[in-house]
């Protein structure tokens, strides 16, 4: 696959919030923190690599999501290294919509760790056909 990871100060930025869009949201000039990109998603649950960053991961790993996602065990951001995701909890904390196609806005979201996660792709019946990731027991709020 393409796009080498890069460190958090190098993202680039969203041309219209002015953020940095992590890498499972894009790597192009011009990309956008409004939705995830599938392929990139899918990149990194294959190879294990941060969702920010697009580095490989260690343990623990954390991921960032609604309190929605986290009633569900399902979340749409690919795993992170927990310091990507306190950087972008942090960076998101003034943006007012939500964004990364994620049903709640930033100052909602929560950051859990876990050791491991399952990556599970929608079937063609799931009404949402973007995949998830669960975290495997033990995931601490
Ligand atoms: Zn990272």
């Amino acid at each position: 696959m393409d796009a080498a990871p890069r460190s958090f100060d190098e993202l680039p930025t969203d041309p219209v919030i002015g953020v940095p869009v992590p890498f499972a949201a894009g790597t192009e000039a011009g990309a956008s923190v409004r939705t995830l990109d599938v392929r990139r998603v899918t990149q990194c649950a294959l190879s294990r690599t941060c969702g920010v960053c697009g580095a490989t991961l260690g343990r623990p790993l954390a991921f960032v999501g609604t309190p929605r996602e986290l009633d569900r065990m399902a979340f749409h951001v690919p795993a992170c290294h927990v310091d990507c995701a306190e950087r972008l909890l942090a960076s998101y904390a003034d943006v007012a919509d939500p964004v990364l196609g994620l049903d709640a806005p930033p100052a909602e979201w929560l950051l859990v760790t876990t050791a491991s996660f399952e990556f599970v792709r929608p079937t063609k019946d799931d009404v949402d056909r973007r995949p998830v990731f669960e975290p495997l027991i033990p995931a601490v709020p």
